[in-house]
């Protein structure tokens, strides 16, 4: 039971860490800066950790930073205040998402300016073919500790979660990030700090705060709030790794 635990937790903490750091800080807002090769590392890892649910840098930045220019109005892409459910907000978001990966949807210029493209590597990673064998490799890790340590056959009900990691992530923080919780700063929009659960998201439902200062590594502000990723970035950036910006 322990390993499938480990499991669960490991795949979130990594997938919650590279959709915060890599598409949202870096590819996003552009917080951090790297070189090509440290680029292609971080592309690389951000798959390994989202595998089935993959998503690509350059189409996440394109809608979040639309996200930004028109939060909670009509022209905001996944604004919880526009929808009757989560579901509903994430099947347009993914339609949305869906029409900048494939370019049959196009934004203005100055929303694609500086995003980080690696063609080739994102038709192989986010090919079905890739994504169904991240999946058979869930399952088949699930099955093993089961049958080996003779589990109950109810764990496998944790399995969807890891097939839509990363977009089960953008349903929370899009959701609760602006409906739920407390706000620091007037952005004559709708975005909540949503304390206390902002641990399992590593920083980014500190949002309220995130749209007062878009290019502040750090999403917490004050005294009593805590950015997980802002230190593990701190630690990144004296070890040489990335350089922050304003550092
Ligand atoms: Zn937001
Ligand atoms: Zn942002």
């Amino acid at each position: 039971m322990i390993y499938l635990i480990i499991f669960f937790v490991l795949h979130w903490f990594a997938s919650v860490f590279f959709q915060t750091a890599f598409l949202h800080r870096y590819a996003s807002h552009k917080m951090f800066t790297m070189g090509p090769v440290r680029e292609k590392i971080f592309f690389i890892f951000t798959w390994m950790s989202q595998g089935s649910s993959y998503l690509v840098p350059r189409a996440y930045a394109v809608m979040h930073r639309m996200h930004h220019d028109f939060s909670d109005t009509e022209k905001d892409p996944h604004s919880p205040h526009f929808f009757k459910d989560v579901i509903s907000m994430m099947l347009k978001t993914k339609e949305i998402y869906t029409g900048f990966v494939t370019g049959k949807l196009t934004a203005a210029s100055k929303y694609c300016q500086d995003l980080p493209v690696w063609e080739k590597f994102e038709k192989f990673a986010g090919s079905s073919y890739t994504r169904l064998a991240w999946g058979a490799l869930y399952t088949a890790f699930y099955l093993l500790i089961i049958i080996k340590f003779d589990l109950s056959y109810f764990w496998l009900l944790l399995l969807p979660i890891h097939y839509l990691m990363g977009p089960i992530h953008g349903a929370i923080v899009n959701w609760c990030g602006h409906k739920y919780g407390y706000s620091n700063f007037n952005n004559h929009d709708k975005s909540k700090n949503s304390e206390p659960i902002g641990f399992l998201l590593m920083g980014e439902l500190f949002q309220n705060n995130h749209h007062k200062y878009p290019t502040s590594a750090n999403f917490a502000k004050r005294w009593f709030e805590f950015d997980p990723t802002y230190v593990i970035l701190v630690m990144m950036h004296y070890t040489g790794i990335i350089r922050l910006q304003n550092k």
